[in-house]
């Protein structure tokens, strides 16, 4: 089949663990799929959008690859150019760590055409789960998403990027992680949080100073897991807000001008 008659392939962001995560127009694309290839991170309950498709698991574990990333990229390419609506679903959000790069200059260069619909990445499932805002009024104004592997150096986190730092496929080295960051400018009492399992039934979280992170490694040892370092992992201090106007007629503080409660 030539190129102008392929399908085209739908990159789909399935969220980083419960199926009921992946977002509605993720849900409706899966739906079309006449194939889909997914991770392994990706919860099996999503097979229910698109019990038409046929399954194909290439899902990378650790640091080893159960599918090359050329064989997928090749694969891709293949079936395109025999079905109408591949998809390919991804843990968390596409172009988080999910190698999209690769896959979307693969199809570019056969010309056939793709989407792209973003997920719910696990840096901020994690967020949502400790209820630690990754960005704070005034002291938390950047973020970053780190790995902390790099394909050559291995373990990489040499300075400081950003007032809270996400690091991403860092679970099995925890303590070598923390040493990287106090060397690269991190105080020792910075505070660390943990969630593995994100966004799952069964996430753990654990918070650290990163003098003591390594302790975390038993907690959450063969689990995804991501780490965040700094003012976003630092818990919600309660704050008392000012009480609305209860009735009719009685002054409203905003619209008085009266300081509501200062920051
Ligand atoms: N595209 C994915 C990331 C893939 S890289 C995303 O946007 O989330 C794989 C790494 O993601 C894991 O090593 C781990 O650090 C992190 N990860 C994936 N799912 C996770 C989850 N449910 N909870 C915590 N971390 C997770």
């Amino acid at each position: 089949m030539s190129a102008a008659m392929s399908g085209r392939v739908v990159f789909i962001g399935a969220g980083p663990g419960a199926a009921d995560l992946i977002t509605l127009r993720g849900a409706a694309r899966l739906a079309e799929a006449e194939v889909v290839l997914f991770d392994a991170l990706t919860d099996p309950e999503l097979r229910a959008h698109a019990p038409q498709a046929r399954w194909i698991d290439v899902g990378k574990r650790g640091f080893g690859c159960a599918t090359g990333q050329a064989t997928i990229d090749a694969l891709l390419v293949r079936l395109a150019q025999r079905h109408r609506v591949v998809v390919r679903l991804k843990g968390g959000d596409p172009s988080v760590f999910g190698r999209l790069e690769e896959e979307l200059a693969a199809l570019a260069a056969a010309g056939i055409a793709s989407e792209v619909v973003p997920g719910v990445t696990a840096a901020l499932a994690a967020a949502a789960h400790t209820q630690r805002p990754l960005t704070r009024r005034g002291r938390g104004r950047s973020v970053s998403l780190t790995t902390a592997m790099t394909a050559d150096a291995g373990l990489d986190a040499n300075a400081r990027h950003a007032d809270t730092e996400v690091f991403y496929m860092a679970g099995r080295q925890l303590g070598a992680l923390a040493r990287k960051l106090m060397a690269g400018g991190w105080a020792a009492d910075t505070p660390v949080c943990v969630v593995s399992r994100a966004g799952c039934d069964d996430a753990v979280a654990s918070e650290h100073l990163l003098g003591g992170l390594a302790a975390a490694s038993v907690l959450h040892a063969g689990r995804p897991a991501v780490v965040t370092v700094g003012v976003g992992a630092t818990a919600v201090a309660p704050r008392a807000v000012a009480a609305a106007p209860q009735a009719r007629g009685e002054a409203d503080p905003a619209q008085a001008g009266a300081p509501v409660l200062a920051a």
